[in-house]
């Protein structure tokens, strides 16, 4: 007699935060980028649609770690009028599967993995290519995700000085307190000051047109580009990926719907020229080279990154007892 039944673990939005610190879902991230670089995990194509209801924008990021044996998929989307319900903009669930059977296997909530796992990302950048004395993080974004970022990044250079830019300067109270509860001071500059000050900069906007201009960067800096997640968004300008060794999560994406589209789409950068990061964590690529150089990392996001914080959150929730089981 076949067994229909499955045993499904959930671990709910609630338990997240008292599962995954930046610490794990940095270490998850890093492995990740590094088996995506062996050629051992990789990403299916990105789904993300307008559903014609709610204004909303729905899809799924999928992918399979054979190192891992992560499998599974991350789905959601963005639905605009949730904050008059009281709920969050950005709703996600990551569902993964049994890569030995094809059955289901756990339920996570997936808004709060989504902001570490992405933070993790550009942390994963810095630890490997910002400049070593770096001293001043620069900020262009100050929504939800802005305050995951700094928190991530100041645990990999010496940052003594947080300073900011936002499109919506009502919102730069966010990176001020952020700012303040690290114990790190915050100066709210404009973006040709941040451009120039800055050794480190995250830009983490919503934006359709470049913020942080070629002119703007003078010397040498470190740029993780972690907004630019959809065709025809943009926050750096094209000319900027030219100056730069370019990095990032995944090529397809990089050159399809992260940063480096517009820099591709005018011919002013090849694909060639764009590098993995993981290739870096690995070994296989130097990284930064000199102290003057810029580096910039298009952070387009992956779904092999939610697979594997889940996956963390999983085996964290079973161990300390707070997932609940179902059987399906
Ligand atoms: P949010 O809605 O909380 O904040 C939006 C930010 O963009 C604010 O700083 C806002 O002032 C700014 N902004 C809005 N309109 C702008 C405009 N016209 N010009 C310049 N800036 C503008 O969003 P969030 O959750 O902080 O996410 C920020 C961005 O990061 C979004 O584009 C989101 O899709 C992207 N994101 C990327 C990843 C990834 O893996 N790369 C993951 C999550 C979110």
């Amino acid at each position: 007699m076949v067994n229909q039944t499955s045993k499904v673990t959930i671990v709910p939005e609630s338990e997240i935060a008292g599962l995954i610190t930046s610490q794990t879902a940095f270490d998850a991230v890093e492995a990740t980028f590094a088996a995506m670089s062996r050629r051992s995990a990789y990403n299916f194509p990105v789904i993300r649609e307008a559903i014609g209801h709610a204004d909303a924008l729905y899809g799924f990021k999928s992918g399979f770690d054979r190192e891992s044996l992560a499998l599974g998929l991350k789905s959601g989307g963005y639905w605009p009028e949730n904050e008059v319900r009281g709920l969050t903009n950005h709703q996600s669930t990551v569902i993964l599967f049994d890569a030995d059977t094809g059955r289901v296997k756990a339920l996570v909530g997936g808004n709060l993995l989504t902001a570490l796992r992405t933070a993790a990302a550009s942390a994963v950048s810095i630890k490997y290519l910002a400049p070593k004395n770096a001293r001043v993080l620069g900020m262009i974004g100050a929504g939800h995700q802005s305050a995951f970022q700094m928190r991530a990044a100041v645990e990999h250079r010496n940052f003594e000085k947080v300073i900011g830019w936002n499109f919506h300067p009502e919102m730069l109270s966010r990176l001020s307190e952020t700012a303040r509860d690290l114990d790190l001071p915050f100066e709210s500059v404009s973006l040709a000051d941040l451009g120039e000050q800055a050794d480190v900069i995250i830009s983490i906007t919503s934006s359709f047109a470049p913020l942080l201009m070629d002119s703007h960067v003078t010397s040498s800096t470190h740029i993780a580009c972690m907004g630019t997640d959809t065709k025809g968004k943009q926050e750096v300008e094209a000319s900027l990926l030219t100056r730069a060794t370019v990095f990032t999560d995944e090529i397809a994406q990089s050159i399809s719907i992260g940063e480096a589209q517009h820099a591709i789409a005018s011919n002013v950068l090849k694909e060639t020229h764009i590098n993995e990061i993981g290739s870096v964590i690995n070994g296989d690529h130097p990284g930064r080279n000199t102290d003057d150089e810029i580096t910039l990392f298009d952070g387009t996001g992956v779904g092999l990154q939610d697979l594997a914080v889940a996956r963390v959150a999983v085996d964290l929730a079973v161990e300390r007892g707070v997932a609940r089981e179902v059987t399906f």
